[in-house]
């Protein structure tokens, strides 16, 4: 099956744009470009009975997703996460239906590979050959993979204290590797006065149409993981927001193919107290977010100071009845440490954070405990040793004493 991809469409002026060329952001007004389908054509070929018979990855999607020819798509496996019953999670807040969508078990250990395998296919169909992106660590880490497996040229550029495991996943693939003196918006910005004159393709986060196409895959397949009738609430740690917007289009797109109904999912968006624009803006009741003065968190993936797609995330927060949330590195290493304790599953400090608003909700009642809430761990915790700290005896195997060591 093909897919089914239509245009481009502005989300804020609505200007249209061929698919078929080479975009980033609107040429008309600068804002955020999405794909459009042509939806009665999916509804009309895809069927849940398709879906059964083909290999686990995002790939099984491919009538909503943009790539063309089936030679042009680069996969490492991503996608196809499961969804988890968080039994112990929930039972100690008195919850029934808490879920974990487990998206480190992603290549390259973090949901950000969803989005790069669909951006990178799509840019390998449209000609690109030499890719960049600004990251906070794990974009980086993806994209170069997914650069790696198309045989581009491709560039990183982070913050110099972004994850050394960032770093170092990145140049192991042979990306070019390059750390800012500064923010995830330094290098941004650095990226946008190199890229033109080097002819680098730009993927930063919702500033080209195809990354969030990979990112709703996640929306798609929560919907088929609870049976087409989604959940009451998703808790999402947001940097960007590409994983809240993606997912939001891919309930509007379900919808319309006559896959699920109107009922949506409270969208909760998780920051750190220490770079919280959204959470600012939402409760000031505001359309846009302000740049964030003096970012810092040891959630890498949240130090977005001024996410671009503002206005989508908080309108989709809005339209959801959802929230914003901000949590406190404190509770961070708590909910990272529970979350291990009581799961078995060592995540990332951006995954914790959502456990970390779980408890704050369910504590002021905006939770209910018989209501189903997903708790999205975007990223594995392996990549965060430097968070843990712990003591190990060490036992000298010819003293006397060893056994008496041992508790
Ligand atoms: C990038 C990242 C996030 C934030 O994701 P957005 O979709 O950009 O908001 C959250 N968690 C992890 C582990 C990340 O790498
Ligand atoms: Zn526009």
């Amino acid at each position: 099956m093909p897919s089914f991809l239509s245009h481009l469409e502005c989300t804020s002026c609505n200007s249209i744009y061929s698919a078929d060329e080479l975009h980033t952001v609107c040429p008309n007004c600068g804002k955020v470009l999405f794909a459009r389908y042509d939806l009665e054509a999916v509804r009309r070929n895809l069927t849940r009975e398709h879906l059964l018979r083909r290999d686990a990855t995002l790939w099984r999607w491919r009538e909503l997703l943009p790539v063309r020819e089936e030679a042009n798509i680069v996969t490492l496996g991503e996608g196809g996460t499961p969804l988890l019953y968080a039994r112990n999670l929930g039972r100690a807040y008195g919850f029934e239906k808490l879920y974990i969508k487990a998206e480190g078990l992603n290549p390259t250990g973090s949901f950000k590979a969803r989005g790069m395998a669909v951006a990178v296919s799509r840019a390998q169909e449209l000609g690109v050959r030499k890719i960049v992106t600004p990251s906070a660590g794990n974009a980086a880490g993806a994209l170069a993979a997914y650069g790696a497996a198309a045989g581009m040229e491709t560039y990183v550029f982070m913050p110099h204290d972004a994850p050394d495991i960032n770093k170092l996943e990145s140049a192991i693939v042979g990306a070019h590797v390059y750390l800012v003196n500064g923010l995830i918006s330094d290098a941004g910005r650095i990226v946008k006065t190199l890229a033109p004159a080097r002819n680098w393709f730009d993927v930063s986060t919702l500033q080209e149409p195809y990354r969030a196409e990979g990112k709703k895959t996640m929306g798609l397949e929560l919907a088929e993981q609870f049976n087409w009738e989604l959940p009451d609430a998703i808790i999402y740690p947001t940097g960007g927001g590409t994983g809240i917007v993606g997912m939001w289009k891919a309930f509007a797109e379900l919808e319309q193919i006559g896959w699920i109904d109107h009922k949506r999912p409270k969208m909760i968006s998780v920051q750190a107290s220490g770079c919280a624009p959204l959470v600012k803006a939402f409760e000031q009741g505001k359309q846009r977010a302000e740049a964030w003065q003096d970012a810092q968190t040891i959630a890498d993936g949240l130090r977005v100071p001024h996410p671009f797609a503002d206005y989508l995330i908080l309108d989709t927060l809005r339209a959801s009845g959802g929230t914003a949330v901000a949590v406190s590195d404190d509770e961070i290493r708590d909910a990272m440490r529970e979350w291990a304790r009581l799961e078995g599953m060592f995540v990332s400090p951006e995954s914790a954070a959502t456990f970390a608003a779980f408890k704050q909700l369910a504590a002021s009642g905006f939770l209910q405990p018989h209501e189903r809430v997903v708790l999205f761990d975007t990223g594995t915790g392996i990549k965060y040793s430097h968070l843990v700290r712990a003591e190990f005896p060490v036992i000298d195997p010819n003293g006397r004493a060893w056994e008496e060591q041992v508790k």
